[in-house]
């Protein structure tokens, strides 16, 4: 009789295999962190730990100006800084203007006060039956879980609430949040947001989504957040797996430019993918940042490449302090135009405008139509030919 292989008695509590392909090879630099082991590098909490959050921090990576270290002060009280070393790492030192740069670190200009800005830009209290949801549409609803975030988008929307450490306890606001979806058969999709959802642990965050999964209603559930480009290392095999366990569930993330398109975040949108977690990116147009077709383009083919698609292509609103980033409405309609056409409309997302005041996402349009009478409609190509078609 053979004697039988013995068993690895650690195998039996070895997670199986993963399926996941992460099939991208290669790695951003990592500049002032290049002795930094793997090991650490790769490990969301030691990103968070990590994270610059000084004028001293900050300057080792960049050079600040003057202006710069006058809004990191003047900002500190209201809505604070941080970087994940991963995202500082994006940054050109050389290029003042760095689009990374521009969305991390703010700018004297984040200071002033715009004679357009609103305090609450998007109407967010009038619709916000209990704190922490947003109820607009009818069958469905923002849910604000934490107000924290990796790193701050300085041309963050919700400014006013996120990173305030004197807002509403999360956990209150979360019983209340779910209480109220519970009690709203009419619910049907749940936008899971913030502040940055990820930034909660696995536990609590598996915790809220199998809540949400009991709510027999609750069709849909969309993870809103910014960390496949701020801090991609959030995403380990088990994370993922875990959140695949409450399908169906979307993720909607927020690429704005290029140098934000990675070797380490093609490697996180393609796990998230590959377990059925489908994203959707949700582009902020950024004067500076990304405010012509070729930036646009070039991201959105990228993200195309790692099965994100692009969805919508928002203008910036009316937050205080967000006025320097503010581009024209023309520029975002003719980025529109330039981009239908020439590339797939797989990469053309839909440009919207959140209504000041509370009005909702309304689309805007390139205007093809020439002339539209009883008899006829004339039209432009994406090419300026015109064409005609039968009014009726
Ligand atoms: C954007 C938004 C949604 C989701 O809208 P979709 O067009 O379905 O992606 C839901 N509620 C509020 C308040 C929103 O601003
Ligand atoms: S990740 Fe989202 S919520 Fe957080 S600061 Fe950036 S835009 Fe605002």
């Amino acid at each position: 009789m053979h004697d039988l292989p013995e068993r690895d008695p650690q195998a039996a509590n070895e997670p199986a295999p993963s399926p996941v392909a992460r099939d991208v090879l290669g790695a951003s630099p990592r500049g002032i962190w290049s002795d930094v082991p793997d090991a650490l590098w790769n490990d969301w909490r030691w990103q968070q730990r990590n994270r610059l959050r000084t004028v001293a921090d900050v300057e080792r990576v960049v050079r600040l100006t003057a202006g710069e270290r006058e809004a990191i002060a003047g900002t500190a009280g209201a809505f604070r800084m941080a970087l994940t070393p991963y995202y500082a790492s994006l940054i050109d030192p050389d290029d003042p203007d760095c689009p990374v740069r521009m969305q991390a670190i703010p700018r004297a200009e984040e200071l002033q006060r715009h004679p357009a800005d609103l305090d609450d830009p998007l109407g967010e209290e009038r619709f916000m039956p209990v704190a922490g949801i947003t109820h607009r549409y009818p069958d469905r609803v923002l849910f604000y879980v934490t107000h924290n975030c990796p790193v701050y988008c300085r041309h963050c929307t919700r400014k006013r609430k996120v990173s305030d450490p004197h807002s509403a306890a999360a956990h209150d606001q979360i019983a209340l949040g779910l209480d109220y979806i519970a009690r709203r058969p009419e619910v049907r999709d749940v936008l899971v947001s913030g502040g940055d959802p990820m930034t909660l642990s696995d536990e609590r965050l598996d915790q809220l989504l199998g809540a949400l999964r009991r709510i027999p209603h609750v069709e849909v559930i969309r993870l809103c957040t910014r960390n496949p480009v701020t801090l991609p290392q959030r995403f380990g095999d088990e994370t993922i797996a875990m959140l695949a366990r409450h399908h169906p569930v979307y993720v909607h993330t927020h690429f704005n430019h290029p140098r934000e398109c990675t070797p380490e975040a093609a490697r996180t949108l393609r796990a998230l993918a590959d377990r059925g977690l489908n994203c959707a990116n949700q582009m902020v147009l950024l004067k500076g940042v990304n405010d012509d077709a070729e930036t646009v383009r070039r991201t959105n083919v990228w993200l195309l490449r790692q099965r994100c698609r692009p969805y919508y292509l928002f203008q910036a609103d009316l937050a205080a302090g967000i006025s320097h980033f503010r581009v024209p409405v023309e520029t975002g309609l003719s980025i529109m135009r330039a981009l239908r056409g020439p590339v797939s409309g797989m990469a053309v997302p839909t440009y919207v405008i959140d209504a000041p005041g509370g009005g909702g996402k309304i689309p805007l349009v390139p205007d093809y139509v020439e002339s539209h009478d009883d008899d006829a409609v004339v039209f432009t190509n994406w090419q300026g030919e015109r064409y005609t078609y039968p009014a009726r």
